[in-house]
């Protein structure tokens, strides 16, 4: 069955005689057990959730997964990853990563005992020369928020298995429909639900999703034993965002293609990071592993204070962190969602400090080239009004 069927058709309430055709929200905490030995489905809405179980089956069926497990957030997902790890054992990661995940790592775990080491993982020979003894987890993001390097799945997939140990991919930027890490060869696909899986930001949630049922036991044992599991009423926001993501996703890609065209050839900007552009570095080693480039695109423009006017003069884009929405979102990931990361070691990985990152959503394509546009005139010819004017829209909003 294509994916797109796959979103909408699928049991919304097992076992339920009323048959209702969206599932409902089992808003409870405890269910009453048929006897004294405490028989019955479900007991205690931390250890499982009807509403919960319906979302969890969709995303491991999408992921082509045995099992997949939500959690409160992305991060919350990340974090019990982590949690399969013994203190003394050893992450590689990438050099371009999630802000909020650099901060997990090197501030959290750290404190716990797990050493982790950022490489670039578009090479993997630096992947293999990072491998020690103890490493027992590869944690990445292809393509990387924000700079859009591409990693080849299957080799790191090769490497991982060779010296035995799990290989992660966070797939938010993607999501199943769009890429599959798991048919690739990763033993756990990441998401944080709160980007394209969800799609409204309405929610914040994360995924995990496993291929090897002893995996997923583990999972299933740290999600009750630490009370992680998302609640009712946002697993079913998360499950009504999910039956539209794939025409969500068709036309944020489609406007995105015409977007990083457009950047591609202003005179204003510098680079554009896409990999859906045929000068992409990646753009080949993406296809073969990917159904198509996705909605969210980065920019240079050379100057830190054109940027910030660009983030600040556009109309339709929101300055939000944050992608996958709805709503196309603009942001400057430096002062915002990787401020986490010093400016140091910001330096050091080569992430410009006037990069611009643009979450494109499913408004007509002319009205974001024409804000665009718009917002890219050199500031003599810009409103003198604009950024009150910005300020009305957005508390309209
Ligand atoms: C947002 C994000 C996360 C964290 O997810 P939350 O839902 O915000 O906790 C993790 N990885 C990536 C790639 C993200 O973009």
């Amino acid at each position: 069955m294509h994916p797109s069927t796959e979103l909408v058709h699928f049991d919304p309430a097992p076992g339920d005689p009323l048959r209702p055709t969206a599932t409902p929200i089992y808003q409870t905490a405890t269910f009453s057990q048929v006897d004294a030995d405490g028989q019955g489905l479900y007991d205690y809405s931390r250890s499982g959730n009807p509403t919960r179980s319906v979302l969890q089956q969709q995303l491991a069926r999408l992921e082509g997964g045995c099992a997949a497990f939500v959690f409160s957030s992305g991060m919350t997902a990340l974090s019990t990853l982590t949690g399969l790890l013994e203190a003394g054992d050893h992450i590689v990661t990438g050099d371009d990563l999630y802000g909020g995940t650099y901060r997990l790592l090197d501030r959290v775990s750290r404190r716990h005992g797990l050493t982790s080491t950022a490489v670039d993982l578009t090479d993997l020979d630096a992947v293999r020369a990072a491998l020690r003894s103890r490493t027992r987890l590869l944690l990445v993001e292809t393509p990387t928020n924000p700079l859009q390097r591409i990693s080849d799945l299957r080799g790191l997939a090769a490497i991982c298995q060779a010296h035995g140990c799990l290989l992660a991919v966070d797939n938010s930027l993607l999501s199943p429909l769009l890429q599959k890490p798991l048919e690739l060869g990763a033993d756990l696909v990441v998401h944080s639900a709160t980007k394209h899986l969800a799609g409204h930001s309405d929610v914040t949630a994360g995924v995990l999703a496993v291929k090897d049922p002893e995996l997923a036991t583990r999972l299933a044992f740290l999600q009750n034993a630490e009370g992680t599991a998302l609640g009712p009423f946002d697993s079913w926001l998360l499950l009504r965002g999910l039956k539209t993501l794939s025409v969500r996703l068709e036309r944020q890609q489609a406007n995105a293609r015409r977007v990083a065209a457009f950047l591609a050839a202003h005179q204003a900007i510098k680079r554009v990071h896409y990999p859906g552009l045929p000068g992409h570095p990646g753009a080949a080693l993406h296809r073969s592993q990917a159904q198509g480039p996705g909605a969210v695109i980065s920019f240079e423009t050379g100057h830190l204070a054109l940027s910030r006017q660009v983030v600040e003069a556009t109309r339709l884009f929101s300055i939000s962190v944050s992608f996958g929405n709805v709503c196309s979102f603009i942001s400057l990931p430096c002062r915002m969602s990787h401020a986490s990361i010093p400016a140091t070691v910001r330096a050091e990985r080569a992430l410009p400090e006037d990069l611009v990152r643009l979450s494109i959503g499913i408004e007509a394509a002319e009205d974001l080239l024409a804000d665009l546009a718009q917002a890219l005139r050199p500031r003599s010819q810009l409103q003198p009004d604009q950024p009150r004017a910005r300020q009305v829209a957005n508390n309209y909003l």
